[in-house]
């Protein structure tokens, strides 16, 4: 049976998703999201489980998501994998990092990856975020090009156009990664202290 669903607007994506650092933005987050059930070392996508989110009346993208997560019926004998591509990294908010955080030690059966074009520096406190998401279990990551093409390819109404890259989009990835890197290495640090 095929399944109909909202793709997001082509200029959407691309003036969200774009990961230049001197492209001026609304702050705005988009989130696309997938789940996977994982079985015996393999992963069975679930098409119904796939959508995008943005914020919406002051309430976060991620917390959207979790707020769908009910109408989703995983069951908690199983495991599943839930990968967000989000436009921004989540913000430091007990109302957001840290409700995640609580959603993912409540339920033990989920495990989230968070693809994240950009780094969300919230008042200098981006750090605390990721490690807070990072502590619970979650796996950060910075989006590749891979990652772009494949959430063009999958949630854009693209009508057959295949993804343009802006320029740039490989070199800020992997300045980003590094910056990503560094600061969960310092996190990791501290710990030792
Ligand atoms: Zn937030």
């Amino acid at each position: 049976m095929e399944i109909l669903r909202y793709l997001m607007d082509p200029d959407t994506f691309t003036s969200n998703f774009n990961n230049d650092p001197l492209v001026l933005r609304r702050r705005q987050t988009y989130l696309c999201y997938e789940v996977e059930r994982l079985d015996n070392g393999t992963s069975v996508k679930m098409d119904q489980h796939m959508g995008f989110l943005c914020n919406e009346s002051g309430r976060h993208a991620e917390l959207r998501f979790l707020d769908l997560v009910p109408s989703l019926q995983l069951d908690p004998a199983q495991i599943y994998r839930v990968t967000w591509f989000i436009s921004w990294s989540p913000c430091f908010s007990w109302g957001c990092a840290g409700e995640v955080r609580a959603f993912l030690q409540e339920n033990t059966h989920v495990r989230l990856r968070i693809k994240a074009a950009r780094i969300y520096d919230d008042q200098g406190r981006c750090q605390e975020a990721l490690q807070m998401l990072r502590d619970a279990g979650a796996q950060v990551s910075i989006m590749t090009y891979d990652e772009f093409e494949y959430c063009w390819d999958t949630f854009v109404y693209r009508q057959g156009c295949p993804f343009q890259p802006w320029d740039g989009l490989e070199e800020h990835s992997q300045a980003l990664s590094g910056r990503l890197r560094a600061i969960l290495q310092l996190e990791h640090h501290h710990h030792h202290h």
